[in-house]
């Protein structure tokens, strides 16, 4: 073999792109994503064939047909359940799991759970539009109060949850928020999440043009003013030229302040500062700000690495066979209590 032949093949994002027409509404958020998600692969240098994307139902969950591998566009809410059983029989694949606020935090939320518990290697990540899109515009488990939809004419009267609230609540060992549009910001995340070996979990602030119009736009439209950047060690400001700052009172709640040295200001050392390794209390309290009153903040919000399931679980079969041998199917199923049932009917 030449040494031309033996040099693997650098792919690019075109490589990862499939020949499926796209049919997502114009300017739907899920372009952005899918754009970015294929520039990541091709960045990190993954391989096809050890690829595969695991989607439920919903508009994101068309996403495997898009994507140049392996792919399964399978049962609302379930994804996370079936990309568990398939990593924990093929652990040399690397799986991600598409889904939507609706697919993962309804339908699927008990599913989600479990997956994120177990510390299962998937990198899961969730679109949240805030709305059910396929089904035509149903208010979802992250639609702001009072959000008037085909279910809801005159408002919505339930609480929404911040997914990434759930997904630390639920033990996810890799927690980060990005926004569609942000495509540097979630190639970073992207890079280092595929990098993070245990539960990925991903919130992209995706817009809905025709159901949930302009939701995220004052995340996306002006960083300087409701988005916070979030950098290791860094204190947590915000704003022009980092004029605000996130400072704890006495009671352990948040404030936004104004940072400087002069009267009626906050020094900077007095602003929390942050840590992807912190405390799970402080991750809860940075996925729980919000706008209106809060900036969102967006980057890698929490990190604990630890062993993951499928680790576990093929190290404990390992040490099982080294101190037992290969077992026996057939000696296992013969052995306990077993009887045959007679012709008469009888246990013998
Ligand atoms: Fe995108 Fe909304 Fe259209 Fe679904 S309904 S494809 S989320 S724009």
């Amino acid at each position: 073999m030449s040494d031309a032949a033996k040099k693997p093949i650098k792919l690019g994002k075109k490589d990862f792109e499939s020949d499926q027409d796209v049919r997502w509404c114009p300017g739907c958020g899920d372009y952005a994503i899918l754009a970015t998600v294929q520039r990541a692969l091709a960045q990190i240098g993954v391989k096809r064939e050890s690829t595969v994307f695991v989607s439920g139902i919903g508009c994101s969950s068309r996403f495997p047909y898009y994507m140049n591998t392996y792919g399964f566009h399978s049962i609302h809410g379930r994804a996370p359940a079936i990309a568990s059983g398939l990593k924990i029989a093929r652990p040399e694949l690397d799986v991600w799991v598409i889904t939507g606020d609706g697919d993962g935090l309804s339908i699927g939320g008990n599913h989600l759970l479990h997956a994120l518990r177990r510390n299962m290697d998937l990198k899961i990540l969730l679109f949240n539009n805030q709305i059910y899109g396929l089904t035509k515009g149903q208010y979802s488990p992250t639609s702001a109060i009072g959000t008037r939809a085909a279910s809801t004419p005159v408002g919505s009267v339930d609480y929404p949850v911040a997914p990434a609230t759930i997904a630390l609540g639920a033990g996810a060992t890799f927690v980060a928020r990005v926004a569609d549009t942000d495509a540097k910001t979630m190639l970073g995340i992207l890079e280092r999440a595929y990098q993070h070996k245990g539960s990925v979990f991903i919130e992209i602030l995706q817009n809905c043009p025709v159901f949930n119009d302009g939701i995220w736009d004052t995340v996306k439209d002006d960083p300087t003013g409701h988005q916070m950047h979030l950098a290791e060690g860094k204190p947590l400001r915000f704003g022009e030229n980092g004029k605000h700052g996130i400072k704890l009172d006495a009671e352990m709640r948040p404030h936004v302040v104004e940072v400087g040295d002069g009267p009626g200001l906050t020094p900077e050392s007095e602003l929390l500062v942050h840590k992807e390794q912190g405390s799970t209390a402080y991750a809860f309290l940075l996925a729980s700000l919000m706008q209106p009153d809060f900036p969102v903040p967006v980057g890698v919000l929490h990190r604990d690495p630890k062993p993951s399931y499928e680790q576990m679980a093929i190290q404990q079969v390992a040490d099982a066979k080294a101190k037992q041998g290969e077992g026996d199917l057939e000696k296992l199923l013969y052995s306990g209590m077993v009887w045959e049932v007679g012709a008469d009917g009888v246990k013998h």
